[in-house]
């Protein structure tokens, strides 16, 4: 189990999570019909560095971009591409930094122009589920806990809980121990303790949950092709609670993003 972080870790972790959160923004101004996923990673490179930083998932495992840009069916792992949004679907889009040796890492799926009423909804109840696992992050709790509440939560509504890709500890590496589920039981699972810095991050999909892998070897679509949705936050088990070391705030509280 990774050790609990300092409070000058959890600073830097901070400051990552807050240009996560501001670059996320920053693709959300460029989301529109039109647009190529491509453009959309260079947004993200470009700012990443701009204010010092460095896109963490360049190069690694050998992922060819710095966001992760998924597409309506894909989950999560889309390659930004030369494909041109239209009205009506979804972008998944994941990020992340490197930032003083610390790691920044969070997701959001933008809507781009309008999107079906079913669409809406698993949006909406995504990262819904998202805010139910991370108040449930608590002193004293275990992982499972947060697994419960996304998926009870997503499952109240006919949605499939993604298994096979969880979320995880943060710190000086982006993966770190506990992996975090997001299906589980009360009570199981590594205990929650102050100091521990996470990311959660539900995968949910509109019909069954099951996926598979792409070609490519990373691309994960759902089986049945209709779509999924993915929100992620880091937070830090605080004084107790969890506290978010990343922030939506940035997307929905700028009139010019629609989301
Ligand atoms: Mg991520
Ligand atoms: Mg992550």
């Amino acid at each position: 189990m990774t050790r609990p972080k300092t409070e000058e870790e959890i600073e830097l972790l901070r400051i990552n999570g807050e240009l996560v959160s501001k670059t996320l923004a920053e693709v959300g101004k460029h989301v529109a019909p039109g647009v190529t996923t491509k453009t959309l990673d260079r947004v993200a490179e470009t700012f990443i560095r701009d204010h010092g930083a460095v896109p963490n998932f360049l190069g690694y495992d050998g992922f060819p971009a710095s966001i992760c840009a998924s597409v309506n069916d894909v989950v999560v792992h889309g390659f930004p591409s030369d494909y041109v949004l239209k009205e009506g679907d979804i972008v998944s889009i994941d990020l992340g930094t490197i930032y003083k040796g610390y790691n920044g890492d969070s997701a959001y799926t933008f809507p781009v122009g309008e999107v079906s009423a079913e669409t809406r909804k698993l949006l909406d109840v995504t990262k819904e589920s998202l805010y139910r696992g991370i108040a449930a992050a608590v002193a004293g709790g275990r992982v499972g806990d947060i697994g419960h509440a996304v998926q009870s939560y997503a499952e109240s509504f006919g949605f499939g809980v993604v298994r096979e890709l969880e979320g995880h500890g943060i710190g000086r590496d982006m993966h770190e121990d506990p992996g975090v589920p997001n299906y589980g039981r009360q009570g199981h699972g590594s205990r929650l303790v102050d100091g521990m810095t996470i990311c959660i991050e539900p995968m949910i999909t509109a019909g069954t949950r099951g996926v598979y892998l792409a070609k490519n070897g990373w691309a994960v679509h759902t089986a049945d092709h209709r779509n999924a949705a993915h929100y992620e936050l880091t937070v830090v088990v605080r004084h107790g609670q969890a506290e978010q070391l990343s922030t939506f705030d940035y997307i929905e509280k700028d009139p010019s993003i629609h989301f």
